[in-house]
């Protein structure tokens, strides 16, 4: 029981749930996780930029387009990945709520906690 408990409070990465499914439930925790797949464009020239995820946040891996210079992009949520995007896809794991409001509104308090710990560490 204890262990049950531990186990719980610890936060769960679902690094077991394989990214060649759309979703399944994670080993770890058994939560439903769907892989969701991003781009990420330049808003001034469309073009697509490389990307990763920063703290669950999606970002593009330079700071300027190399094709127009510009500094804002845009994320795109892709239905499907394909093979042409997966170069410049990031994906992202993402718990689907099951059920009730109160668990996804768990989610929405833990997606905050993450940024607000992000802004402590940039402020360093
Ligand atoms: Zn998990
Ligand atoms: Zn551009």
């Amino acid at each position: 029981m204890i262990l049950d408990f531990f186990k719980q409070k610890h936060e769960c990465h679902h690094i077991n749930v394989p990214i060649n499914v759309d979703e399944a439930y994670c080993p770890d925790c058994g939560e439903l996780v769907k892989n969701k797949w991003y781009l990420v464009r330049c808003s001034c020239c469309n073009i697509k930029r490389q990307a990763h995820t920063e703290y669950n946040e999606i970002k593009p891996d330079t700071k300027y387009c190399s094709n127009c210079g510009g500094t804002d992009f845009f994320v795109e949520e892709l239905d499907n990945i394909n093979f042409i995007d997966v170069n410049y896809a990031v994906y992202k794991r993402v718990i689907i709520p099951q059920g009730n409001y109160s668990s996804r509104q768990v989610w929405i308090e833990k997606e905050e906690n993450l940024i607000t710990e992000k802004k402590l560490i940039s402020a360093k």
